[in-house]
């Protein structure tokens, strides 16, 4: 297990699924997690059940798709901690349909939570983080951002344009000792692919070499690899969490 004693993480989307995992997984580790989300009951239930392991937690209601919503938390969550070491960019949304019938709607809604959310709330954050010359920054991807997927360009676009992002941060960023990554999930068994029908899971399935489903807990673990000391020298890299779905360079 990655061993993080007493750093001061984010995870964004920590109310559920792999979000919730991560925050869990780091908390095990040793950080302080800060947890963002817009369910204040459900972040509540995380932080009781990392209390309950014996680790630190404290819930942030956030809403990554409002600028408002991102500086008032931001500011909030620096008030009170002063920094944030580690951030993970993991909230996000789908919102499917063939790109003729997709409403404008539906494109805004995704890149803004996905894509403009982790942009904003990075921004918000990362002054501290040089200042400190210490950092992690891991964004979370998906196996669509590099194959691409049909029904999905909104989401395929802002799940790619996050890889962008990170190798772009990546180089801007390292002289201050701040890493920059992605981890890409292939399909995992969460409350976002809990509607998949058995059709689509099929489908799924037969990409997968592993022949099985990720867990939150496979994802939440290279997480806090990338977050930890034996990580130093990695940035800029997407790392593939998907059973060989997509064997990437
Ligand atoms: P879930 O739908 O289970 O969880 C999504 C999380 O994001 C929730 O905690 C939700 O919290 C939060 N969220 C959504 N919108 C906002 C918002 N506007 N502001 C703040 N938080 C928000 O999804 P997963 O756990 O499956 O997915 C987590 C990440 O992993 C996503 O970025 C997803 O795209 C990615 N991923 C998932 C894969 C999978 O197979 N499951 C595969 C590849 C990537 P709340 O509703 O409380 O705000």
């Amino acid at each position: 297990m990655a061993d993080l004693q007493r750093r001061i993480a984010l995870v964004t989307g920590a109310s559920q699924g792999i979000g919730r995992a991560c925050a869990v997984e780091l908390a095990r580790a040793g950080c302080t997690v800060v947890l963002a989300a817009r369910n204040e009951a459900k972040l509540a239930e995380v932080a009781a059940e990392i209390s309950a392991a014996g680790g630190e937690a404290a819930a942030f209601a956030l809403d990554v798709a409002s600028e408002v919503s991102i500086k008032a938390g931001a500011k909030q969550i620096l008030d009170r901690f002063g920094k944030i070491e580690i951030l993970i960019n993991n909230a996000g949304i789908t919102r499917d349909g063939l790109m003729m019938r997709m409403k404008r709607v539906d494109w805004d809604d995704v890149v803004s939570t996905n894509l403009t959310g982790t942009f904003l709330l990075t921004q918000a954050l990362l002054p501290a983080m040089l200042k400190n010359r210490w950092g992690r920054i891991i964004n979370i991807s998906s196996v669509v951002g590099r194959t691409g997927q049909a029904g999905q360009v909104n989401y395929a676009s802002s799940k790619a344009g996050l890889i962008g992002l990170t190798r772009s941060l990546a180089r801007e960023v390292a002289s201050r000792n701040v890493t920059v990554n992605a981890v890409a999930p292939g399909y995992i068994e969460t409350p976002m692919t809990a509607g998949l029908d058995a059709k689509q899971r099929e489908v799924m399935m037969v990409q997968i070499p592993l022949g099985r489903p990720g867990t939150d807990l496979e994802v939440a673990q290279s997480v806090a690899f990338l977050a930890c000391d034996a990580a130093a020298y990695i940035t800029g890299h997407v790392l593939d969490v998907n059973g060989g779905m997509f064997m990437g360079g």
